[in-house]
């Protein structure tokens, strides 16, 4: 799919059908504003007829949108598989939370997306297409960009997809495409500790999340079996390297759920892990999943234990629920089969 490419390489792929030079940006900018193959009007047909087979491809069948405004997608590729996608409308722009898998294998006890494992890898441009989907929907264009933020939290471990992840967050932020700088672009990860020091090594700057939801080890292992392969420890120095390397401060998740991370004794603990770092606690009371039996906190007790952590010296903020109505919150996204949408 030549979405999945740059435009250098879509220059090679024109070259390569003997087409003039002039071609690949005129594809990449048609491609960049979500434009189907008969919408381009620049283009002659004997070209089209060419390409077409390499042209994306897909289908939404699925678009609801929540109370509150929040939208969520589900796009189907050629292949049958479905992927969700968000849209956060918030005062100073638009968010879009994009899935980088179909299905996930990290086997949180929590989360929605991780109910039957891992299908497969999306390609770059599978994931880009999410972006370009509302960008277009909102009426945004190439001159008049409408998605400002995009946040990778929706179905799916961005680190395990490491290379088609970082194409990703090349071509998203690419001048002659959406151009979201790095800063708005947020990427969060259970904690693949050798591919957090990759991505600052490869030099990117996106604001690094972690999925804490636990303050030990033991606790961890209980809800997030990634616990297993990496300690707290290992990960907090990883986070300590893509800082020291990026300048980012890091972002710690929280959920909280009832009854199992939300005593006292595990809010202190959590301080001290966090205390001297450059970082920032967001707490997400759980959403609900119908298959999972984890209960989540009231907000209220959720802003308590926020106002805890701030007079331990934490910076701590609760997050705000946006969408769960249309299953569209944390945790709540899932890869579906054909004919399971209701
Ligand atoms: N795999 C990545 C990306 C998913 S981001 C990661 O683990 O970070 C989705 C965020 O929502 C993660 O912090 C995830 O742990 C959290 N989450 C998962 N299930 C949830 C639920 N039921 N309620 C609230 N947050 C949840």
């Amino acid at each position: 799919m030549i979405l999945d490419f740059s435009l250098q390489e879509l220059e090679n792929y024109v070259k390569g059908l003997n087409e003039p030079k002039f071609r690949a940006v005129q594809l990449f900018e048609a491609m960049m504003q979500n434009k189907a193959l008969d919408e381009i009007s620049n283009l002659p047909n004997a070209f089209k007829q060419k390409i077409e087979k390499d042209y994306p491809k897909y289908e939404v069948v699925a678009h609801l949108t929540s109370k509150d405004g929040t939208e969520k997608v589900a796009i189907k590729f050629q292949d049958g598989s479905i992927v969700e996608s968000v849209l956060l409308k918030y005062k100073y722009g638009n968010t879009v939370c994009v899935s980088t898998q179909v299905g996930c294998r990290m086997g949180c006890k929590f989360c929605a997306s991780t109910l039957n494992g891992l299908k497969r890898n999306l390609t770059a441009g599978e994931i880009l297409l999410q972006v370009l989907f509302f960008n277009r929907n909102l009426g945004g264009n190439l001159k008049e960009r409408k998605v400002t933020n995009v946040v990778l939290m929706g179905c799916g471990e961005p680190l395990d997809n490491y290379d088609n992840v970082t194409k990703f967050l090349k071509l998203v932020s690419s001048e002659s495409g959406l151009n979201i700088s790095q800063r708005n672009i947020s990427l969060s990860t259970c904690g693949l500790v050798p591919n957090i020091k990759k991505l600052a090594d490869d030099g990117f700057s996106v604001t690094l999340t972690i999925s804490l939801h636990a303050p030990n080890d033991d606790l961890r292992k209980t809800i997030m079996p990634i616990a297993n392969a990496y300690k707290i420890s290992e990960i907090l120095n990883a986070c300590d390297y893509y800082f020291d390397k990026t300048g980012r401060r890091i972002c710690f998740e929280y959920s909280l759920i009832e009854g199992v991370n939300d005593n006292d004794a595990c809010i202190k603990e959590l301080a001290q892990i966090m205390r001297g770092r450059s970082c920032h606690v967001n707490l997400i009371p759980l959403n609900s999943v119908k298959e999972k039996s984890l209960l989540g906190v009231n907000r209220k007790k959720a802003y308590r234990i926020a106002e805890d952590l701030t007079k331990l010296g934490i910076s701590a903020t609760v997050r705000r629920t946006m969408g769960e109505d249309i299953e569209g919150a944390c945790g709540q996204l899932r890869n579906r089969v054909g004919g399971e949408n209701a």
